[in-house]
């Protein structure tokens, strides 16, 4: 056990924690008991405060990192909690397996993908990280092991997908991978010009393409431009990475932000222009090309801690989706308020979600539009621009993500997630962050 500071990826908070660590799985359900109450921690590249308990218990697995089977006949793969997403793609895709799903970073650990059901820029075809689990094993805080899966106490295994690491320590995970050709993509970048463009574009692409996003610049008032991509698995005749690409996307060796500057690199002055310097960066690779895919995947893993640029206090991301029905009007209005801040990054991202039902009963996705914007921390002005754009949420019939989230208020959470009550009676008692006292209560 030592303390030490920790923080989320947001870099909002900096407090001492005690961090335990996990050292296999048959010893953690006497350390829980020992050390609760607590959390598990992953890679902290959640936002907000889900994975933070501050001056409290940090439960740590990510030592637990091995593969334990894999069938190459079917592409299923059991793993310890802590393996990273980055190791099951470089190791598997060379096999012709990759993830089903997969975020937009690959430093993520498998337990943190099942406890936040993470989606990547398939979920019209694919669904959420939990559709491709085929079981786990938790340890609770009172030395209960439980196995669920879609077949098996799948009550338990609909309270953990998205449960936020507060119904027990996931000590094991079955997932079923994908057939691929290889770890290649054939991808195209188009750009639009307005939001009606995005919506036909996206949905012609959808028919087309599994893997579907766009970025979308948040400092043009009236023309709403953007860059929509899409890609499908591809064979490739490229026995190696082209030249350069093996440092794309990899988050070893690549360019780091070295320290953290004293104010936010990316402000009202500096804001347009690296909309547009994005803009036309991106404008340079439109058309079609196959790519590797990491920085088709993960393009910011290219830059080590590039959460820094955001200065000593931090960022807010603010990810909602919103019902189609009414995702037009509510993304120009939530796009106009925060034109009309001068607040916001480059980093906007806009892409439609599907219409299938995630199986847990937090997961976030619903059938709808994403907008991802992050915001430097500003203090009391970002504050109440969030609170307006919650607003918009909230009357949309929308949800915020909790993967991302540090500051919505508990009627939005309850309005976007109403299986909340249920999903109390699985909340282990002795399990408590930042977030579920925020929102849950304890
Ligand atoms: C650049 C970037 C891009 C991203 N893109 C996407 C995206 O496209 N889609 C998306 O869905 N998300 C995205 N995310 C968010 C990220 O995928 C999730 O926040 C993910 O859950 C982080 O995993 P982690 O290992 O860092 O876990 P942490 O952030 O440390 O923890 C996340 C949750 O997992 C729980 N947990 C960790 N280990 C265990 C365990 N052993 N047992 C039980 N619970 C556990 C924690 O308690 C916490 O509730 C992105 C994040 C970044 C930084």
């Amino acid at each position: 056990m030592s303390r030490q500071r920790v923080s989320s990826w947001g870099r909002l908070s900096d407090d001492e924690h005690e961090i335990v660590p996990i050292t296999s799985a048959s010893a953690a359900p006497e350390i829980l008991a020992a050390t609760a109450p607590g959390v598990a921690r992953g890679m902290e590249r959640s936002y907000g405060d889900v994975a933070l308990n501050r001056g409290g218990t940090l439960w740590d697995a990510r030592g637990l990192n091995r593969f334990l089977g894999f069938d190459a006949e079917t592409g299923i793969l059991t793993c310890e909690p802590g393996v990273l997403l980055r190791d099951i793609q470089a190791t598997f895709s060379r096999q012709g397996w990759m993830l089903a799903v997969t975020p937009g970073t690959s430093v993520v650990t498998v337990a943190g993908a099942v406890a936040n059901d993470v989606h990547g820029k398939n979920h019209s075809t694919r669904g959420t990280f939990a559709d491709h689990v085929v079981s786990l094993t938790l340890v609770r805080t009172d030395g209960t092991v439980i196995v669920c899966g879609p077949s098996e106490n799948r009550d338990w295994f609909e309270a953990t997908c998205g449960g936020l690491g507060l119904t027990g320590l996931i000590v094991s995970v079955t997932l079923r991978l994908k057939r691929v050709p290889g770890p290649w993509l054939l991808a195209e970048n188009i750009a639009y010009q307005s939001l009606p463009e995005f919506f036909s574009l996206s949905d012609e692409s959808e028919a087309e393409f599994e893997h579907v996003v766009s970025w979308i610049d948040i400092t043009t008032d009236g023309g709403r431009r953007g860059i929509l991509s899409r890609a499908n698995s591809t064979p490739s005749p490229h026995r190696s990475l082209p030249r350069g690409a093996a440092g794309v996307g990899a988050t070893r060796g690549g360019p780091t932000v070295p320290f953290v500057p004293p104010f936010s690199l990316v402000n009202k002055v500096t804001l347009p222009a690296l909309n547009r310097a994005y803009y036309r960066l991106q404008h340079r690779s439109l058309g079609s090309a196959v790519v590797h895919y990491k920085p088709f995947f993960y393009p910011l893993d290219a830059i080590q801690e590039w959460n820094r640029a955001y200065g000593p206090n931090g960022f807010f991301q603010h990810q909602c989706v919103l019902p189609r029905s009414v995702g037009l009007e509510a993304v120009s209005e939530i796009l106009g308020l925060v034109a009309a801040s001068g607040q916001g990054s480059f980093l906007g991202v806009l892409k439609t979600l599907g219409s299938r039902t995630p199986i847990g009963m937090l997961s976030y996705p619903q059938e709808g539009v994403n907008l991802t914007i992050d915001f430097p921390n500003l203090g009391a002005s970002t504050l109440a621009l969030l609170s307006r754009l919650d607003d918009v949420v909230a009357q949309a019939g929308g949800r915020l993500y909790l993967a991302k989230d540090a500051r919505m208020p508990v009627s939005l959470f309850q309005a976007g997630y109403p299986r909340y009550a249920e999903f109390l009676k699985y909340k282990d008692p002795g399990m408590s962050s930042e977030m579920s006292r925020r929102l849950l209560g304890s």
